[in-house]
């Protein structure tokens, strides 16, 4: 789950994180209130979206327009407030259809002597939390790498110790902190790291880490994302969840206890088992597709959460094929098929759909697709299935 710049700032506050004054504001009228009471002479005026590169953005129709101003008066902030609340904001990160602005983020403006990166992560190949620093801030760390790998540092932090301040004393100097900061820069990654573990976060990415002309060092920009299966401990974090940024899809399978992830691809994969459910997804990319999805249905699914699973896939408009895979230990392959009938039957099915039962109760299972009068495709195993709902796909894509 993701959160705002806002909240994750708030978030790392109360950890002891040095982040600048701010108000989350809904109406332009709101802004110049939140502006006036900052009185830090600079305020910086901030869209609040789950997605970065804002400050490069640009909103729908207005060129000169970006989501993260800088202005000087109270009036000054509604006015960019009110160009910049209820638009479209386009970024990097937010694909060409970009994202409604529905919140702004009224911050003091801090005068920057430097930018720098910092970010906690998982390094799943090491099975360790990794700290990411850099001395080059404000770009995205995709950029610095391609330009200036040199400048990017790590450390890995043995879960029997946890962090050891030499380690990130360590990073300081590599940064070219001297002096005082050296310390600061500490400070700062011990409690980053304080929420980071406390909260079973999953990302915490500060970028840009500045260094103000003052020499202090303050967090400018916050993103933060949490471990889906933490959430349960943390209510605090959970209520932060805005579903107005969310991905539909998922939120409808959410509320059917369905593993759900939405992706880029144009097939949509029903599968039962996580493993298997990668293998499909593999094997969809092999043969030269990709998939619109990830799900598992689970081994005990019921026939109302197979069929609500089913009605996902086919109201996803970027979904060209359907591929279902089951393979019926715990689940019956009968129980699937009438699924999948009365899903496609209630939803009407226009699009390709490639079945591939295996396990208990296959015979009845395939008896009820065949019968039942629908446009399906059986397959006799996974790699047949994939060859045949891609070329299903293809033949209505040139058709
Ligand atoms: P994004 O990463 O989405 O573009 P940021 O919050 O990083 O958004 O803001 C982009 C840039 O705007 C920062 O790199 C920084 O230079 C400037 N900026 C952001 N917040 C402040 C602030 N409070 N004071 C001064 N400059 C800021
Ligand atoms: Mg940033």
């Amino acid at each position: 789950m993701n959160i705002h710049e806002y909240q994750a700032k708030d978030l790392l506050r109360s950890f002891g994180v040095p982040v600048p004054p701010g108000v989350a504001v809904g109406s332009p009228a709101e802004a110049r209130e939140a502006a006036r009471q900052l009185d830090s002479g600079v305020v910086v005026v901030k869209a609040q979206i789950h997605a970065g590169g804002r400050g490069a953005g640009r909103y729908v129709g207005e060129p000169a327009c970006g989501g993260v101003r800088l202005v000087k008066t109270p009036e000054d902030a509604q006015h960019a407030a009110f160009e910049m609340l209820d638009r479209v904001l386009v970024t990097k990160q937010t694909g060409p259809e970009g994202r409604l602005v529905r919140k702004l983020y009224i911050e003091a403006g801090s005068a920057i002597e430097h930018e720098y990166y910092l970010s906690i992560l998982l390094d799943r190949e090491a099975r360790r939390i990794v700290i990411v620093a850099s001395s080059e801030g404000g770009m995205s760390i995709e950029d610095v790498a391609a330009e200036k790998p040199e400048s990017i540092h790590k450390s890995w932090i043995d879960p029997t110790i946890g962090l050891s301040d030499h380690q990130s004393r360590d990073l300081a100097v590599k940064l070219g902190f001297t002096g005082k900061q050296i310390a600061a820069f500490a400070a700062i990654v011990r409690s980053a790291y304080t929420a980071f573990t406390t909260l079973d976060a999953s990302l915490l990415e500060v970028n840009p880490l500045a260094l103000t002309k003052d020499g202090a060092l303050v967090v400018l920009d916050a993103k933060m994302s949490f471990d889906e299966n933490g959430l349960f401990r943390h209510a605090n974090v959970r209520a932060l969840r805005d579903p107005d940024e969310e991905d539909p899809r998922e939120q409808e399978a959410a509320r059917f206890g369905l593993s759900y992830v939405g992706l880029d691809g144009t097939i949509g994969c029903m599968v039962n088992g996580a493993g298997l459910a990668m293998a499909t997804m593999d094997i969809i990319n092999s043969e030269g597709e990709s998939p619109a999805n990830f799900l598992d249905v689970g081994g005990g699914a019921s026939r109302e959460k197979v069929a609500a699973a089913f009605r996902i896939l086919l109201a996803d408009p970027n979904v060209e094929g359907v591929l279902v895979n089951i393979f019926g230990g715990i689940m019956r392959c009968d129980i699937i098929a009438e699924a999948v009938v009365s899903a496609s039957r209630e939803v009407g099915l226009h699009v390709p759909l490639v079945v591939r039962l295996a396990g208990t109760n296959v015979e009845e299972g395939m008896a009820l697709i065949e019968n039942s009068g629908l446009d399906v495709t059986v397959a006799s195993d996974l790699a047949d299935a994939a060859r045949k709902i891609v070329a299903a796909v293809r033949a209505r894509r040139a058709a």
